[in-house]
């Protein structure tokens, strides 16, 4: 039995203290907070851990450097901490990396200007990470446009090492016990709140399985990132703050020999910058910063993004479309925290992209609003804070003992075109809730973002072996018609070959 179907069998009739909706970023943290701290808790994940915005960051695990331009040291100096946290805490995750900003003065900032910046950033994280430099002469030279971009500050950030995705997979794995659980593809059905007994009777719904189950908990909270507002409505919770959206989206190029670093180039206008940033086989340019006003709007890219950083990477870097072909492509929708009565009429960058916890003035029912990947461990202590305070004043139980860690006894193999082995898709199915082809190319590894169409390659020449990897899914209760195979390329000539189509045009 995979684990998964496990779970299941476990949640069904249970009872918890705490259920987290949602499974990107906010929710996986709390759901570890909550799971060290010695609570009964259920994650609930209506699609795959981190399909939604978790899956499309840029990977970094930064110190609040876009705060000092509005001089918010103590947000800089509580997320530079939070930052240098991460990296000594999560070693197998996390590493520090080296950063290039590459300065830019037709249409950038003054580079001394920038260097006095980095200086003050770099006090304000205590000297803990290496003191920033001016370096003339650096390697990534080689492919840089140097008439408009040719001097370099080196600085330090943290960085995913393999992937956002398997962090928060990481996350949720370790800190499985046999009080805390998560499922995917699971969902609320239904949410009613019992004022005598002080407990949720809760309705969920298995949509792989298409099971339902009863359960109860004392304490529902919402960490449904850019659904998080239409969560709150479907079951009644008034907020004070609402989500607004902005669309990031990265194209993916085979990656030059020698970019070794993440490169930071100023846009120009409304003092965004634009980042290239080596990630395996590939380096990654974006991301953009779009408001948009729906939420399908926001994870559907769209001819326009891809010219407008076809065109900044003509400015900044050497390549051109036809020497090297886009590998692939992610977006992301940021949901960024405003007031309800908020009009959303600005750059989206000069919004916060700080985290608010809101609690629900007549239930136990906590959302949570904004946030990043930094600065999510300080986000997840303080909800356990807000929780013990307000709901479980005398909880002094045994912190949960996790489960073995199971990742240096993860069973790996090759995959055409990476040199290092990924997980197996048996392994993934067993261990890790995988259900799908995409859940196991974008999310248990990183194959649909480092291999040519989503995987497929340019020429289709991986079908046979994706259609090798579909025979060890897990079966659908309503399974119907086309293989996982079929369905899978057409959606990637859909989202991927159509927009490359539309651009050569
Ligand atoms: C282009 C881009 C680059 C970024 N780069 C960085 C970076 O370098 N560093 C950084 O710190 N941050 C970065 N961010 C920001 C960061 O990625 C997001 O703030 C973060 O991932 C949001 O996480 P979340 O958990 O709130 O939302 P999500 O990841 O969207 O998670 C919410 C989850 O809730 C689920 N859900 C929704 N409704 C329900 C329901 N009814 N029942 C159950 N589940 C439900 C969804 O399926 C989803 O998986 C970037 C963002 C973008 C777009």
């Amino acid at each position: 039995m995979n684990i998964r179907q496990k779970n299941w069998n476990i949640i069904v009739n249970n009872s918890f203290d705490v259920v987290i909706i949602g499974g990107g970023i906010n929710g996986a943290s709390v759901y570890r907070e909550l799971s060290r701290q010695g609570y009964k808790v259920l994650l609930v994940e209506k699609g795959d851990f981190s399909c939604g915005t978790s899956q499309s960051s840029a990977m970094m695990i930064w110190g609040g450097l876009l705060y000092l331009k509005n001089l918010a040291f103590l947000s800089v100096y509580s997320l530079s901490n939070d930052r240098d946290k991460m990296i000594n805490f999560f070693q197998d995750q996390i590493t520090e990396k080296y950063f290039r900003y590459i300065s830019n003065e037709k249409w950038g900032r003054n580079k001394y200007l920038a260097y006095f910046a980095l200086q003050l950033y770099w006090m304000m994280s205590a000297f803990r990470r290496e003191r920033p430099k001016f370096e003339k002469k650096f390697e990534e030279l080689d492919f840089l446009n140097q008439q408009n971009s040719n001097e370099s500050i080196l600085y330090q950030e943290g960085f995913l090492k393999e992937s956002d995705c398997r962090l928060i997979l990481d996350w949720i794995i370790e800190n499985q016990t046999e009080n805390c659980l998560a499922i995917n593809y699971c969902s609320i059905q239904n949410a009613t709140y019992n004022n005598k007994d002080k407990f949720w009777s809760v309705d969920l719904k298995d949509h792989f399985l298409n099971n339902e189950c009863k359960i109860k908990t004392k304490v529902i909270l919402n960490c449904a990132g850019v659904w998080t507002d239409a969560v709150n409505e479907q079951f009644g919770i008034y907020s004070p703050y609402k989500h607004v959206f902005s669309k990031g989206v990265f194209i993916g190029y085979k990656r030059p020999e020698n970019h070794n670093v993440p490169l930071i180039f100023e846009m120009g206008e409304h003092g965004d910058t634009l980042t290239f940033i080596p990630w395996g086989p590939i380096s990654l340019w974006g991301p953009t910063e779009t408001k948009v006003n729906s939420i399908d709007e926001g994870f559907k890219i769209i001819p326009e993004d891809i010219e407008f950083l076809l065109k900044q990477a003509s400015r900044n870097l050497k390549f051109s479309l036809a020497q090297s072909p886009i590998v692939s492509m992610r977006c992301g929708l940021r949901p960024l925290v405003v007031k309800k009565t908020f009009k959303f009429d600005c750059y989206p960058l000069s919004l916060s992209r700080k985290y608010k916890i809101v609690k629900d003035e007549n239930t136990p029912w906590i959302s949570i609003y904004g946030g990043k990947i930094s600065g999510c461990l300080s986000m997840a202590a303080k909800v356990e804070k807000e929780i013990r305070s307000k709901f479980f004043p005398n909880l002094h139980r045994v912190l949960n003992t996790k489960v073995k860690n199971a990742k240096n006894e993860t069973v790996r193999t090759n995959f055409p075109g990476l040199i290092d082995k990924v997980p197996s898709i048996e392994w993934c199915v067993k261990r890790e809730f995988c259900c799908t082809l995409e859940d196991y190319l974008r999310r248990r590894t990183n194959i649909s973002q480092w291999i040519a169409r989503e995987g497929l390659g340019f020429q289709n020449e991986n079908l046979e072996f994706l259609e090798n990897l579909a025979s060890y899914l897990p079966l659908r209760k309503q399974d119907h018609g086309d293989s996982p195979v079929i369905e899978y390329r057409r959606k990637v000539e859909e989202e991927f070959d159509n927009i490359i189509k539309k651009i050569n045009k």
